[in-house]
């Protein structure tokens, strides 16, 4: 049996306040591949939190057999400071209510000190062997992380997550949409991968970025690799990408449902084992590489006028350029603003409030054109 818990405090809590993370570690330290999990980033997503509870069980039981071959790092609620946001009856776990930051931005990027450290040969000469390389520079990753220095909690919060996370070499982040088909969102480094992943969870949208902006954590994790490939790959200095990370959108806020959640933990132990992670027969599947598209060609179809917003198209519906999908009316004076699809695709986002704003996403579409030549790719 591996299977051991860490209950970490956070630092920099307010005078008589104190806040713990639990991290379940399976398998040998050290053993490898490494896959990290993390649900509940985003304190009020729950799907995610539901699904890690299951893995926790799964874990436990494949552990108990001796079948976990990696070592497996899983943080079920990720965000405690989130979890504990109330405000007037109302749960707000996406932003830091102190600093009016998303907790899945800022997070820090380490390709910096890292390729420093390769340079000045503080993390050891870089060699013709890819995987010694990979394991030199999470090395120096890690070492990079450990030497972050947060000054607030949501920061130590952020400094923890990344220790654990950014030597894996493969990185879950679990969230959910607001109302929302499966998908799921990585680079496109890492997705030919992901494509088992996507197949496995039933996912209808896979969004590719190379860096879709704001340093989400998913990107803190993957993105170092694409800009050391860069500097130091060669024939004779072979860089792979080191962690496949990305991150999971399972639905919607709603979409809390232990069979859901069931299904979708058995898809992401069969990634795992798919891996190499777990020592259990991984079938091979069909996997559907057309899946991806990218993240800039997403077409976010906003309401110009506030009102109620209405739906013409489900989750799913494939819709074209031009089409009527939703009416926003206003309460007032009744009047109708029409908003019409800008892209060929699938639906795979709706705004859940349906009191919407000027310039509101109402939903969103998975296009092939790209749409978006500049600024950040992701939504607040
Ligand atoms: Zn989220």
């Amino acid at each position: 049996m591996t299977h051991a818990i860490d209950t970490i405090t956070l630092p920099h809590g307010r005078p008589g306040t104190s806040r713990t993370v639990r991290i379940h570690r399976f398998g040998q330290p050290g053993a490898r591949p490494k896959a990290y999990i993390q649900a509940g980033l985003h304190a009020g997503e729950l799907p995610g939190m539901l699904v890690a509870q299951q893995l926790v069980r799964h874990l436990a039981a494949l552990d108990a057999a001796g079948a976990v071959t990696g070592e497996i790092v899983l943080v079920p609620m990720a965000n405690p400071i989130g979890l504990d946001q109330m405000l007037l009856g109302t749960h707000l776990g996406r932003f830091d209510l102190a600093a009016g930051v998303n907790f899945n931005r800022s997070f820090a990027d380490l390709w910096e000190p890292v390729a420093q450290a390769l340079r000045n040969g503080r993390a050891g000469p870089l060699g013709p062997d890819a995987d010694a390389n990979r394991r030199l520079i999470q090395q120096a990753l890690a070492d990079a992380a450990l030497a972050l220095t947060p000054r607030t909690e949501a920061d130590a919060l952020r400094r923890l997550l990344l220790l654990n996370a950014v030597d894996a070499d493969l990185m879950l982040d679990l969230h959910c949409d607001s109302e929302a088909a499966m998908h799921l969102y990585t680079t496109p480094a890492c997705w030919p991968d992901f494509a088992d992943l996507a197949t496995r969870l039933g996912c209808l949208a896979a969004l590719l970025a190379e860096s879709s902006g704001g340093e989400p954590f998913d990107e803190a994790c993957s993105t170092p690799w694409d800009r050391l490939r860069a500097l130091f790959d060669t024939p004779e200095t072979p860089i792979p990408v080191g962690c496949h990370a990305t991150t999971v959108e399972l639905r919607g806020e709603s979409d809390v449902d232990e069979g859901l959640a069931a299904q979708d933990a058995a898809a992401i132990i069969g990634h795992l084992a798919w891996r190499g992670v777990l020592a259990l027969p991984a079938p091979t599947i069909e996997v559907d590489l057309t899946l991806a598209t990218p993240l800039a060609a997403v077409d976010r179809v906003r309401t110009p006028v506030g009102g109620v917003a209405l739906y013409h198209v489900a989750l799913g519906d494939q819709v074209t350029a031009g089409q009527h999908v939703a009416t926003v009316m206003d309460p007032a004076t009744g009047e109708r603003h029409l908003c019409h699809a800008g892209t060929d695709g699938p639906v795979w986002s709706r705004r859940q409030c349906r009191y919407a704003g000027p310039g509101d996403i109402l939903l969103s579409i998975a296009g092939r054109k790209v749409l978006v030549t500049s600024g950040n790719l992701l939504t607040a």
